[in-house]
């Protein structure tokens, strides 16, 4: 268990340190923007669907470790992959970190136990269910995320 505690804290600091995907694309893709008050964190979401497939994704904006990594861990699995399987990535992140429907985090959600397989270096933010105020910071990229998607579908 500690060699694996071990390789996710590498994987969040390798995203912390090397952020995948940042910046912004141009119109016409979708921008959203996203803020985390109890920490301060700020995201900037530019996202590129065609044919129900999200081509590009782009991070912008400035937070702490767990966002920032959790952004770079978020657009490097959601890039090449359909709207739908992005939705369901979403549910299954978002049931890792015991989180509801609402965005909130919710003792009662039993946390859904996840593997390295179904999640990939997703599952490298797992621990983060153990500090209720951090999961704000790791799910702020997942929310605004799903915002894009909803505008998108809205369309
Ligand atoms: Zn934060």
């Amino acid at each position: 268990m500690a060699d694996l505690e071990e390789l996710y804290r590498e994987i969040i600091l390798d995203h912390y340190r090397n952020p995948r995907n940042r910046g912004e694309l141009d119109p016409p893709a979708i921008r959203v923007e996203g803020f985390n008050p109890l920490c301060g964190d700020e995201i900037v979401l530019s996202l590129a669907v065609t044919d129900g497939v999200v081509t590009d994704v782009k991070v912008g904006g400035s937070g702490c470790s767990i966002s920032t990594s959790s952004g770079s861990l978020m657009s490097a699995a959601v890039k090449g992959k359909t709207v739908d399987d992005v939705r369901e990535l979403l549910a299954t992140f978002k049931g890792m970190l015991s989180v509801g429907d609402e965005g909130e985090h919710d003792p009662s959600v039993e946390p859904t136990p996840v593997n390295l397989r179904s999640l990939g270096e997703l599952a490298a933010l797992q621990g983060v269910a153990k500090f209720p105020v951090r999961i704000k910071c790791a799910t702020l990229s997942w929310n605004t995320l799903a915002q894009g998607l909803d505008e998108i579908a809205a369309d």
